[in-house]
């Protein structure tokens, strides 16, 4: 795929490198030299131009790329701009970091095609490891339901999937389980999963140090951490 990213602060950055590691072609681009220059090694390529003159963005291989993100948080203005820009110049795929709802709302009326909001969610994923003890990382699907990343309770080490009976006690899903994981769970750190299984089978044997990887109700997942 063929991304274009505008803005390289913590956010834009961190998204055109990731892009790029799983083999991405990746367009980062920023106003400010001393960015593009010190994400030169990391992107595919990386230019230095205003995002907001219309000319300029014009000549980008527009019509060759799959999704433009514009990943300016900070300037609200500016990230307005950019957008209504690109979506006059009919890019396939928009997409815009919102930082509140105002933002979102002018967002959505200039009709982009995706909203992001970095900050607010990595906030539910912190609040989530907060609130969980043991919960390591969370996807929500939504209001309700989740996908979460937990310690292997100790009373669960050398057992199968199917002897703790994840389904029938806690009404849960285990997806999978990472095993080797190295997890410091202090804020700010992060983690590093050395081996992922497959799909997790009724036979699968947990272990000390593996990390289960749950779906299901919000509740639920509570429920079996509580009990844990
Ligand atoms: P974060 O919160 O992720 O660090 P910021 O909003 O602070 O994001 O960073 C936005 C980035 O966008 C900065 O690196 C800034 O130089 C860049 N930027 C701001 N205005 C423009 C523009 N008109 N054209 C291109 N890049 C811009």
């Amino acid at each position: 795929m063929k991304y274009i990213i505008i803005g390289l602060g913590s956010f834009g950055a961190s998204l055109a490198e990731k892009l790029t590691a799983q083999g991405n072609e990746v367009i980062g681009i920023d106003i400010n030299m001393q960015k593009v220059e010190a994400f030169k090694e990391k992107i595919s390529h990386t230019i230095c131009l205003d995002a907001t003159d219309e000319h300029t963005v014009n000549g980008l291989p527009l019509k060759d790329t799959d999704i433009v993100i514009v990943a300016i948080g900070e300037n609200q203005g500016t990230n307005v701009m950019v957008s209504a820009l690109l979506k006059n110049l009919k890019v396939k795929k928009l997409i815009s970091r919102a930082v509140n709802n105002l933002h979102e709302n002018v967002l959505n009326a200039i009709g982009v095609d995706e909203i992001v909001h970095p900050e607010q969610e990595s906030a539910e994923r912190w609040a989530k490891k907060l609130c969980m003890h043991g919960v390591v990382d969370s996807f929500e699907l939504n209001d309700y339901f989740s996908i979460v990343e937990v310690k292997l309770p100790r009373k669960y080490e050398n057992k199968t999937v199917e002897d703790v009976q994840f389904r029938e006690r806690y009404n849960l899903l285990v997806l999978t389980t990472l095993k080797n994981a190295q997890v410091d769970t202090n804020i700010g750190n992060t983690k590093t999963i050395v081996d992922v299984q497959s799909v997790a089978t009724p036979s699968l044997v947990l272990e000390k140090g593996d990390i289960l990887v749950l779906y299901g109700n919000n509740k639920d997942i509570n429920r079996f951490i509580k009990s844990a």
